[in-house]
């Protein structure tokens, strides 16, 4: 059942707020009022706080300007409803008669119940299988957060997690028990995380949590322990594991609109580097994610075949030395073959970079355009290969 609070700040939403002392008195307007007045409730947002009222009240959006002016003629509609009728007139009252008679801004006013009505509005905002909030709820809370925290100059952390394999967890055991891996992914999820952190379901099998007042080092060591906790769900005796990416504001983004993007990205860095790992996004060329590896290069250019060997190669892209005068920016499709495991890659790329090093001798760079999801998974076991390879050899040196 979903805590209205436990996976929100409290009193985050302004809504909930407002609902709340409402539903303790419905006559409680004035109150309401007084707090505002009193600035109790209006750092909550910024000064929207009578849109917010008429939002809970009516649930249509109106912009805070006109919904001020609206407020105070209810008020006025009140006070003379109250003198006509010689009887103290609710503020509902009043303000049903305004929309009905006074202002048809609103064509049918509906009389609702407003505890209903906040626990079907937040329904929308839940995924059914997990009770986890969905996607549509992350990105408000995202913006949300994101304003907060540049307001008061804090930070926020996002992490998002991918279970490894799932595809082949339903298709060894059925969907089913997929769905109640992903139902014990999300109870480990909330069971772990604090108050104020949010946790969304944001995919299939892909996970959100943003993490307010959350530095990259603190957000890394919380996101270890969560995965850790994750990683106790097993089937057949081994533990389901997850990958996850972590962008922290201010330290690696600037706005809202690049924190999903980027914590994607450190994400797909963690698949691709062996997954079962969360990666923290960096901005720099990580060299740790290059390995040198002596693959065979075969270039198919649309008149001729071209052989050659690969220097390093990396998540994104390889470096290869050549005597073929391949032009900057050319893009074509490449096969990379190994020759221990006999592994072919097959990929579309794009020649980046081209340093002349001698007579018709070229260091060239190259970045992956395409790569199936086929051929993404060989060249993550290449590199996991590899990276064992060489702990082994720095082990032994
Ligand atoms: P990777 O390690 O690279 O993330 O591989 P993966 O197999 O986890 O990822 P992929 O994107 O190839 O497959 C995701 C699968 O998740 C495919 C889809 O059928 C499954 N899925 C998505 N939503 C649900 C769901 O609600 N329930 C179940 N049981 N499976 C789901
Ligand atoms: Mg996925
Ligand atoms: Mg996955």
């Amino acid at each position: 059942m979903l805590k209205p609070n436990a996976t929100g700040r409290p009193g985050q939403r302004i809504e909930d707020t407002i609902t709340a002392i409402l539903e303790e008195d419905p006559n409680q307007e004035e109150l309401l009022l007084q707090k505002i007045k009193e600035g109790q409730i209006h750092h909550l947002e910024d000064g929207q706080i009578f849109s917010a009222i008429l939002k809970v009240l009516t649930s249509v959006e109106i912009c805070e300007q006109d919904s001020e002016s609206i407020w105070n003629e209810i008020i006025k509609n009140k006070n003379q409803l109250s003198q006509c009728m010689n009887r103290e007139v609710g503020f509902r009252v009043a303000m049903f008669d305004y929309f009905t008679n006074i202002n048809q801004k609103i064509k049918n006013p509906k009389v609702i119940d407003m505890k209903l009505f906040a626990d079907t509005e937040k329904l929308i905002l839940v995924d059914e299988l997990t009770r986890l909030y969905n996607r549509r709820h992350f990105e408000t809370a995202l913006v949300r957060e994101f304003k907060q925290s540049t307001r008061y100059n804090q930070n926020l952390s996002l992490l998002i997690i991918d279970i490894d394999d799932f595809k082949k967890i339903n298709d060894t055991y059925g969907h089913t028990t997929g769905d109640e891996v992903l139902t014990k992914v999300a109870k480990q999820i909330t069971s772990f995380l604090r108050m104020e952190d949010t946790a969304c379901r944001i995919g299939g099998e892909e996970f959100a949590v943003i993490f307010p007042q959350t530095n990259e080092e603190q957000a890394m060591i919380a996101s270890e322990k969560l995965l850790e906790a994750c990683r106790t769900i097993q089937l057949s005796g081994k533990s389901v594991t997850f990958s996850g990416g972590i962008v922290s504001y201010p330290e690696k983004v600037k706005s809202c609109e690049d924190m999903y993007d980027l914590a994607d990205r450190a994400l797909y860095t963690a698949k691709y580097s062996g997954k079962n790992q969360i990666v923290a996004y960096s901005n720099e060329k990580r060299s740790s994610l290059r390995f040198d590896a002596n693959l065979e290069l075969l270039f198919i250019l649309p008149d001729k075949t071209l052989k050659t060997i690969s220097k390093n190669i990396s998540v994104t892209g390889i470096a290869f030395d050549t005597e073929d005068d391949i032009t900057l920016n050319e893009s074509f499709d490449v096969k990379l073959r190994e020759s221990d495991s006999h592994q072919e890659i097959n990929a579309k790329i794009k020649v980046v970079r081209k340093e002349e090093v001698g007579f018709h001798k070229y260091h060239m760079g190259a970045e992956f355009l395409e790569l199936s999801s086929e051929d993404q998974s060989k060249l993550s076991d290449l590199y996991t290969l590899h990276r064992y390879k060489s702990k082994m050899s720095t082990s032994v040196v």
